[in-house]
């Protein structure tokens, strides 16, 4: 194994996904970390530290050699790869070597809530094609509440983003969070939002799965 190579702690790789994660066939890798604690987090078993014993820890070399069976469907369809979390910024170096191995053709998608410092969002700006950002509420007070996070990474990076990716390849998804926000918080976010120069942006309700 070469050691230089960053390694990606994986708990999820799931294969044929359609349009659900980003254009085309996907395959959706899942990895450990989240700064957030999202009181309604919809994958816990990502920051629980259980789910860590359990996870493969990959070098991007490992990753490719492992997911480029669906290469035909990711080219036939331009989709390719989607790196959830967790917070799949946390590991921007893997994102970038990743890039390197596996070319310019595949679709290389992000899910994130850009809480991460900006240089992790600067190092993969040239590297992944698509963007898919939840950022839950634009209001610091019910941002803090919800995620137990200050909301100021997040501010920074949605104006880093909105100025140096073009806006058909951002998706910006405002949740309805049950307790935390209401429609005019929610309407304030998509003002704020467009403002910044966002023009993809869905609201959508969350599913209660798990209250932390
Ligand atoms: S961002 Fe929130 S919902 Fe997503 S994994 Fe982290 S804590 Fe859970």
């Amino acid at each position: 194994m070469d050691t230089k190579s960053p390694l990606l702690p994986v708990f999820a790789i799931s294969r044929h996904r359609l349009k659900t994660d980003g254009k085309g066939v996907t395959t959706l890798v899942g990895s450990y970390g989240c700064p957030l604690k999202c009181h309604y987090c919809i994958n816990p078993h990502a920051w629980n530290p259980k789910t860590l014993e359990k996870c493969t820890e990959m070098t991007p070399e490992a990753l490719y050699e492992r997911v480029k069976i669906d290469e035909l469907y990711f080219l036939a369809t331009k989709g390719g790869i989607t790196f959830g979390g967790g917070e799949s910024l946390l590991h921007a170096d893997f994102i970038q070597q990743f890039r390197q191995i596996c070319g310019p053709d595949w679709t290389l998608t992000v899910e994130t809530s850009l809480n991460v410092p900006r240089t992790q969002l600067e190092k993969i700006l040239d590297a992944v094609d698509d963007f898919i950002v939840d950022i839950k509420d634009l209001n610091p007070s019910i941002y803090k509440a919800y995620t137990g996070m200050s909301i100021d990474k997040t501010l920074y990076n949605l104006n880093l983003l909105s100025q140096h990716i073009s806006q058909e390849h951002i998706l910006i998804r405002v949740p309805k969070i049950p307790e935390y926000n209401e429609d005019r918080h929610i309407h304030a976010s998509l003002e704020k939002l467009k403002g910044m120069g966002f023009e993809n942006i869905e609201v959508f309700p969350y599913v209660i799965r798990n209250k932390q």
